[in-house]
C-alpha cells in the first residue's frame, strides 16, 4: 500500500539558481491523482519572469563554473547523483504511480536501470573531444574540438517524467552544458524530487534548474528565451512543429522526439507466442501511453486469425487495476481528456467500419469507476488509410491490420506520417535484414521487443522528430564542433 509521508505538505517548490522556490506571483496549479480523479498536490506554477530567472541563472552559472569544469569533475558529480537518485527511488517511483498512474511494480522497474543510465553518460563523458585531420593543405595543422553550447532548455511530456528527463539531463551535463527544465504541467511532481537529488549530490548553484507551469507560458518562454542556445524536446507532434518554428527565428538548436504509430510486423514463420507476449505488452505498459509503443499489427493473412485469438487470450489476463497494488498489470490513462481522447478514436475507428473487441468489461469494477480506465482493446477489420492507423492513440489499442506479402507489408509499414520505431518477428534472417534496410523508421528491432537503452542511439524519422537522444550521439548532440586551423609557418 502506499506509504506515508510520499507527498509534501505545502505546493511543491521550483528549482532555480540552487535553491528551492516559490514562483515569484505565489500562483500555484493542482495535479491529480488520475486513479481517482482527485487532487493529489499543487506546484508553485512559474511564469515569463520566472522562466527569466532560470535561464540567468543558469547561463551565469555556466560563465562563471560550469564551462570551467573538467569532464573528470562533471562526471564525478553525475555519479554522486545517481547515488543520491538510487537513495530516493522508492519515493519517486511512488510520486510517479499516483501522478501517472503507471502500476508501481513497472514504476519501479523503470527508476531502478535509471542510475545506470547516470552512469553511462558520466563514462563517455570523458572520452568527448575533438580530432587532428590530415588536410590537403600542409601548411596548416587542422583539428576539431567540442564545445557545450551553454544553456539548453528541455521540455518533457507526462508518460514518463524522470526516465525523459534523466536521458536529456545526463548528457547535456555530461557534455558541460547548464539546463533549466520544464516538466509536464500534467505530472510535475518527480521532478521536484530529482531536483532535491541533484542539490544533494552537490552540483553547483543553477547548473540544474527546473520550472513547472504550463506549456503554452512557461515552454513558449524556455524557447524564445535568447539565452537559451538548444532546446530539447520530448512530446507530440504539433507541439514539436510549433517549437521547430518557434526556433528557427534563431536558428536554435533542436531535437525534437515526437509521436509514432509504429508497427510490429508478423511474418508467418515467426515464433507467434513471443510475439503475441510483446504485442499484449505493448497493449499494457503504461497503459499504451508510450511513443514507441507498437499499435499497427500487422499480420501475415495466413496467421492472423490465430495471432488474434492468443493475443485476446493474453490480454483477457491482464490485471487492470488500481496502480498501488503491486500484482496491478494496467492502471488508468493519465487523465479524464486523456480517456476521453481515446474514446474518441474508439468511436471514430467504428464509425469507420472497424470492429471493436473490448477484451474486458471494467463496468463491473466498483473501485475502477472514478478513474481514467480503459479496457484493452483491438481494433479487427481495419485498413491502414483508418484514422485509427494513422494517428497515435496513446491507449491501450492494437489495430489489426492482414498483409499478403513481404513487399505489402513494407508498403502498410511506412504508409504513415511517422517513423519512430517498429519490430519485425521473423525466423528467416535475410527477411530480417532487408526488413531492417525497407523500414523507414528511425529504431528497429527484430524478434525483440523495443526499448530504448541508455547506450544506443534513440531517435525518429519523418514526423517522429529530429536528431537522437541516448548513446554517444546524445553527448555530440549536446555540443557545436569547430573547426580550427593554425599555420605551420
Ligand atoms: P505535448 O506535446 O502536449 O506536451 C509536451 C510538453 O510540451 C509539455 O511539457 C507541454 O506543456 C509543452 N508544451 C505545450 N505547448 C507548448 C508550446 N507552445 N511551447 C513549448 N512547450 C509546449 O505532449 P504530451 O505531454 O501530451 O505527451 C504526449 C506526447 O508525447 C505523445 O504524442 C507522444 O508520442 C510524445 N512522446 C514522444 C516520445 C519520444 O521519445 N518520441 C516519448 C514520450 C512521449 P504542458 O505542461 O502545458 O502540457
Amino acid at each position: 500500500m502506499i506509504p506515508d509521508n510520499i507527498l509534501r505538505t505545502g505546493p511543491y517548490p521550483m528549482l532555480i539558481d540552487g535553491q528551492e522556490v516559490a514562483s515569484q506571483s505565489g500562483r500555484t496549479f493542482d495535479t491529480f491523482n488520475p486513479s481517482l480523479n482527485q487532487k493529489l498536490a499543487s506546484a508553485y506554477e512559474a511564469d515569463e519572469a520566472d522562466v527569466d530567472r532560470a535561464v540567468k541563472a543558469a547561463q551565469r552559472a555556466y560563465d562563471t563554473v560550469w564551462s570551467k569544469t573538467s569532464a573528470r569533475e562533471r562526471a564525478k558529480l553525475l555519479r554522486k547523483l545517481a547515488t543520491s537518485f538510487a537513495q530516493r527511488m522508492e519515493q519517486v517511483s511512488w510520486l510517479e504511480t499516483l501522478n501517472v498512474g503507471r502500476p508501481i511494480t513497472f514504476t519501479r522497474q523503470s527508476m531502478a536501470v535509471l542510475p545506470d543510465t547516470i552512469d553511462y553518460f558520466a563514462s563517455v563523458a570523458m572520452g568527448l573531444g575533438g580530432q587532428t585531420l590530415n588536410v590537403a593543405d600542409t601548411s596548416v595543422m587542422n583539428y576539431t574540438i567540442r564545445e557545450p553550447f551553454g544553456v539548453v532548455g528541455m521540455i518533457l511530456p507526462w508518460n514518463y517524467p524522470l526516465t525523459l528527463m534523466l536521458s536529456k539531463l545526463a548528457p547535456a551535463l555530461a557534455a558541460g552544458n547548464t539546463v533549466v527544465v520544464k516538466p509536464s504541467e500534467i505530472t510535475p511532481l518527480s521532478s521536484v524530487e530529482l531536483g532535491r537529488a541533484i542539490l544533494e549530490a552537490g552540483f553547483p548553484e543553477g547548473v540544474v534548474n527546473i520550472v513547472n507551469g504550463p506549456g503554452r507560458t512557461v515552454g513558449n518562454a524556455l524557447v524564445a528565451h535568447p539565452m537559451v542556445e538548444r532546446i530539447s524536446f520530448t512530446g507530440g507532434t504539433v507541439t514539436g512543429k510549433s517549437i521547430f518554428r518557434a526556433a528557427a527565428d534563431r536558428i536554435k538548436r533542436l531535437t525534437l522526439e515526437l509521436g509514432g504509430k509504429s508497427p510490429l510486423i508478423v511474418f508467418a514463420d515467426a515464433d507467434i507466442d513471443r510475439a503475441v507476449k510483446l504485442a499484449a505488452s505493448d497493449i499494457m505498459l503504461n497503459t499504451g501511453q508510450i511513443c514507441v509503443a507498437c499499435t499497427r499489427l500487422l499480420l501475415d493473412e495466413s496467421i492472423a486469425d490465430e495471432f488474434t485469438a492468443k493475443l485476446r487470450a493474453a490480454c483477457a489476463k491482464l490485471k487492470v487495476g488500481l496502480p498501488e497494488l503491486e500484482d496491478t498489470h494496467m492502471g488508468p490513462l493519465v487523465s479524464p481528456a486523456q480517456l476521453k481522447r481515446v474514446q474518441g478514436y474508439l468511436e471514430g475507428a467504428q464509425a469507420a467500419g472497424a470492429t471493436l473487441d473490448v477484451v474486458q468489461d471494467l463496468s463491473a469494477r466498483p473501485e475502477l469507476a472514478k478513474g481514467a480506465f480503459v479496457a484493452p482493446t483491438l481494433v479487427l477489420d481495419a485498413n491502414n488509410s483508418m484514422q485509427i492507423a494513422q494517428e497515435e492513440v496513446f491507449g491501450p489499442v492494437q489495430t489489426v491490420i492482414r498483409f499478403k506479402t513481404e513487399e505489402d507489408a513494407v508498403r502498410i509499414a511506412n504508409d504513415s506520417r511517422y517513423g519512430l520505431a517498429g519490430v519485425v518477428y521473423t525466423r528467416d534472417s535475410a527477411r530480417a535484414l532487408r526488413m531492417a534496410r525497407g523500414l523507414k523508421i528511425g529504431n528497429i528491432s527484430i524478434n525483440t521487443g523495443m526499448k530504448a537503452s541508455s547506450d544506443a542511439p534513440f531517435g525518429g524519422l519523418k514526423e517522429s522528430g529530429l536528431g537522437k537522444e541516448r548513446g554517444m550521439d546524445a553527448i555530440l548532440e549536446n555540443t557545436e564542433l569547430k573547426n580550427v586551423k593554425i599555420s605551420l609557418r
